[in-house]
């Protein structure tokens, strides 16, 4: 049989595992397998040539029994769905572990950013908030940024929001540019989360960061900070790098600067000076200690897994891991650090911008990366403490699965202290 790879499938795949081995009430399985809002949009944009195109938008709200739905918005061209929900279930189990006070939420457009202008865009984004704008608010859903969408894209986000409740809602939206109340350290706070997660887990795994070797799948804002940081950070050699189009390797490391250039002049990193190009398949599969895939799900899958070389595979994009290579990982003595606690760092950094605008009081980006250390640092404690709970009673867990028994029973918890069941 083929494998599954339809995302919604595989969280409900990872959610029945859980369910299983922590044997959840049914009433609470029921509701947390299906997402309680979704909403499905299409937006007429006034295109440069002067006629309009329609694209479809979705908006999931998963659920909010422990407060406000919350996550970001992809613009994506091969967007669906399927996908939205699950990314909106994967950010309940992610607000739930990092236990700050909010549900999961998921949006989306199918669009290539590639292939459109500033004012194209801007116009894009306003005609979504226009579409969802009555189901979001700063104590209702609060979007934030995630693939191909940038702080610029949520200040205009922000802004029409703005026009339709009449004031300044700075609350409603996070990963905002700093000049209209963004958060300092938002910027990279999901790398910078992953690093704190990578130090706990290179601790317990015996690697030493300064000789290690990592490769990094994807140039994005997850993908380029967990390079810059794990160098500045540990001292790290980054020795792979990739982006949509394809890779670079060279044993000695990479350089920003030329990285950048050739990013600028080729459009892809593969166009670096010097090391040795490789295609995406083949990054995954380089002879590193540590992999970070920073792209998109489904990267790690049954078909490649047992070719992976790292010790440590940190998950800072959402879903790279199916379950079918999770469960070889796992038997190969891999460890697999699961996405909603290593790119937590960027709801968590979110949640820290919500709470400086709702106070109308800002901290400076030291503090901020502190508080961050503070609650990523416990959930993975957490984490490896319920996994050594369960391999205890012999039912030998997954890290992921651990992680999910945690943040499942919080939210059930808060369902049935409400009432809802
Ligand atoms: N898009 C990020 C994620 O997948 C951040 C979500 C948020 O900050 O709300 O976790």
């Amino acid at each position: 049989m083929a494998e599954e790879l339809n995302p919604f499938k595989i969280a409900q795949q990872q959610l029945d595992e859980a369910a299983k081995v922590m044997e959840l009430e049914e009433e609470a399985h029921q509701m947390l397998r299906e997402p309680m809002r979704t909403l499905v949009v299409n937006i007429p944009v006034k295109m440069r040539d002067g006629k309009a195109k329609v694209f479809q938008g979705f908006r999931v709200q998963y659920n909010d029994a422990r407060g406000p739905s919350k996550g970001g918005i992809r613009f994506h061209p091969a967007e669906n769905l399927d996908t939205v929900k699950a990314l909106a279930a994967w950010m309940t189990w992610k607000t739930a572990l990092a236990n700050i006070p909010f549900g999961g939420a998921k949006g989306g457009i199918i669009c290539d950013t590639k292939q459109m202008n500033d004012t194209e865009l801007e116009a894009l984004s306003r005609g979504y908030i226009r579409a969802i704008g009555k189901y979001i608010g700063p104590e209702i859903d609060v979007p934030a940024p995630d693939v191909y969408t940038t702080p610029q894209i949520m200040a205009w986000m922000m802004d029409e929001y703005s026009n339709i409740v009449r004031h300044g809602a700075f609350d409603v939206i996070t990963g905002k540019p700093l000049d209209v109340w963004g958060s300092e350290g938002r910027n990279d706070s999901t790398a910078m989360g992953g690093m704190y997660v990578m130090r706990e887990a290179a601790k317990n795994l015996g690697i030493d960061l300064k000789k290690a070797k990592i490769a990094v799948q994807g140039f994005g804002n997850a993908g380029k900070f967990a390079y810059t940081l794990s160098k500045q950070l540990f001292g790290s050699n980054v020795v792979a790098i990739s982006d949509s189009t394809g890779a670079v390797y060279d044993p000695a490391g990479l350089d920003l600067a030329k990285l950048e250039k050739a990013k600028e002049e080729t459009g892809s990193v593969s166009g670096y000076e010097g090391g040795q190009k490789l295609t995406n398949e083949q990054l995954l599969e380089s002879d590193v200690d540590i992999l970070i895939p920073a792209a998109i799900e489904n990267q790690i899958t049954g078909a490649n897994a047992d070719k992976i070389k790292a010790k440590l595979v940190l998950e800072l994009a959402n879903g790279p891991v199916t379950p079918e290579a999770d469960r070889i990982l796992h038997e190969r003595g891999i460890f697999d650090a699961p996405d909603f606690l290593v790119n937590s760092g960027g709801v968590i950094g979110s949640y820290f911008e919500w709470v400086q605008n709702t106070q109308h009081y800002y901290w400076t980006a030291d503090e901020v990366y502190s508080k961050l250390d503070k609650i990523i640092t416990k959930s993975y404690a957490d984490m490896m403490a319920t996994k050594k709970e369960y391999d205890g009673k012999g039912k030998k867990v997954t890290p992921r699965t651990a992680a999910y028994i945690i943040a499942v029973g919080r939210v059930a918890s808060a369902m049935k202290t409400r009432g809802w069941y």
